[in-house]
């Protein structure tokens, strides 16, 4: 391993670190900022007078939301939750709800909101100021930013507004966005009322827990009066965890709880709505279902969407160009892939490392080729492309493709002499340098030859043995890749060259 070896794995293994150093740790933050508790008006008279929604459409029809996703950078226009990591989160969202036959699809083009303080806000003023300045009226707006007012996320209750921390939305296990579109949709949290207050279990339970003056019913095991407790669902069991917690082998909490009446329960982790951790959060109860599902075709009635909304019969794409091991030109490399049926547009990333934690390049495009400007040359690099669509996100990109990028100098030996062109990318200037060793003192023929093989220009010169640097005036020369062939007479090299 040379020194520059040495040196890129150093730079590497910097910038790696760094990446890992800004990831934090979802587990220390809070789960949702919700301190809206107990039912809205609206879902106590759903949970009270059942009847009243018994025209709704059943459980096997699908209602399909519109979305606006307002994406949140940095003044300066960084920071953006990518649209790549954008389709694993609404794919993870889309499954949670897939059973219930409850789908969310984009509406229009993302919206990218370019404010450090929305970015990071810190406090719910400043998401109502967003939402009041930003709202796509008849969709759900979602927000993505870097603080969701210090929690992974929040929403209004019954509302059409979420505000999502990206770092808690990242990757295709986090249940932080379904957990608050189950907000959105209506429902409260398990525990609701213990929002705010450590449930204690060395004191006795109370019956009613406070928050300012308004008194919540501390739900009992027995499910009396179920109905007037917590959520006011009569199938989720009682909850007072209103911390991140994570579960024990069967989904529920370790830590063993008392009822007002004395009765010791674990808390059920399996449910969304409570606050257990992205491994054991992933259901929402039948109740909490047909909740959700009176919601959307009540308040939300006039935003569902009843045409057919497009789904990939391919998640992926194929790789056409450059194949494997290909070595291209360090300029004006074309990436190439094969068409998907339904793909509004590809995600196209390079980088030099397979796991593409570092991109050199990333695009969004509508056709199935792109051109890269430059990369840096003489060495390897990886592609990959995305189908994306605004309906279905559970796409994945194409196996990745190494190719490496050559020649800013090359270098070619013939008949035991050695050259090189400098530059190999003639930007503005008529002449080149030749470098390297010749054997023994010999005539030399210089010829610049376009891809056809058409000898554009010849020149002769008496070179003399040992070190070579020697100026060649090639000439003014059209756009395009020309080959310079030096024949000594031995041997010829052959070099390829650009005018760019
Ligand atoms: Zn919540």
């Amino acid at each position: 391993m040379n020194f520059n070896s040495y040196l890129s794995l150093f730079i590497f293994l910097l910038s790696f670190s760094s990446v890992y150093a800004q990831e934090e740790d979802i587990s220390k933050i809070p789960p949702c900022g919700v301190r809206e508790f107990g039912p809205t008006a609206w879902l106590r008279e759903f949970q009270t007078n059942p009847s009243a929604f018994s025209h709704l459409r059943g459980n096997n029809e699908m209602l399909q939301l519109p979305m606006t996703i307002h994406i949140i950078g940095q003044t300066d226009g960084s920071g953006y939750f990518s649209r790549a990591e954008l389709q694993v989160a609404i794919c993870k969202l889309n499954s949670d709800f897939e059973e219930h036959n409850i789908r969310f699809f984009i509406q229009g083009n993302l919206i990218y909101h370019n404010n450090t303080s929305w970015y990071n806000h810190a406090s719910f003023n400043i998401g109502n100021l967003m939402y009041n300045s930003t709202k796509v009226a008849g969709t759900m707006n979602i927000y993505i930013d870097n603080n969701a007012a210090g929690n992974c996320g929040y929403a209004t209750l019954g509302g059409d507004r979420i505000f999502l921390k990206k770092s808690c939305i990242r990757g295709p296990s986090t249940t932080t966005w379904s957990h608050e579109m189950g907000h959105a949709l209506s429902l409260p949290h398990t525990f609701s009322g213990w929002e705010d207050t450590t449930y204690d279990p060395t004191q006795p339970t109370p019956s009613v827990v406070f928050r300012g003056n308004s008194p919540v019913n501390v739900e009992r095991v027995d499910g009396v009066d179920c109905v007037n407790a917590a959520d006011g669902f009569c199938d989720t069991e009682p909850d007072y965890l209103s911390a991140r917690w994570n579960c024990n082998a069967n989904g529920e909490s370790p830590t063993i709880l008392k009822d007002p009446f004395n009765v010791e329960f674990r808390v059920d982790g399996t449910l969304i709505m409570a606050y257990s951790n992205d491994a054991c959060a992933a259901v929402f109860s039948p109740q909490q279902v047909a909740a959700m599902r009176a919601n959307i075709q009540t308040t939300k009635g006039d935003m569902v969407y009843s045409g057919s909304l497009p789904e990939f019969e391919t998640p992926t794409t194929v790789n056409i160009a450059p194949t494997q091991d290909q070595e291209v030109l360090n300029v004006n490399i074309l990436i190439e892939w094969e068409p998907v049926e339904f793909a509004a547009a590809y995600i196209v990333e390079v980088s030099r490392f397979l796991d593409f934690t570092i991109k050199e390049f990333e695009a969004q495009v509508t056709t199935t080729s792109v051109t890269i400007p430059t990369l840096v040359a003489n060495r390897n690099y990886f592609y990959r492309v995305m189908p994306i669509n605004n309906s279905d996100f559970c796409t994945s990109f194409s196996t990745s493709t190494r190719f490496r990028a050559v020649i800013q100098t090359s270098t070619s030996e013939a008949a035991g002499s050695s050259f090189s062109i400098y530059p190999t990318l003639l930007n503005g200037t008529e002449f080149m340098t030749i470098s390297g060793r010749l054997n023994r003192s010999i005539n030399v023929t210089f010829d610049v030859l376009d891809l056809q093989g058409r000898v554009l220009s010849s020149t002769e010169k008496f070179l003399v043995a040992g070190p070579l640097s020697e100026t060649l005036y090639v000439g003014s020369l059209p756009k395009g890749m020309y080959i310079m062939r030096i024949n000594s007479g031995e041997g010829i090299s052959a070099l390829k060259f650009l005018v760019p």
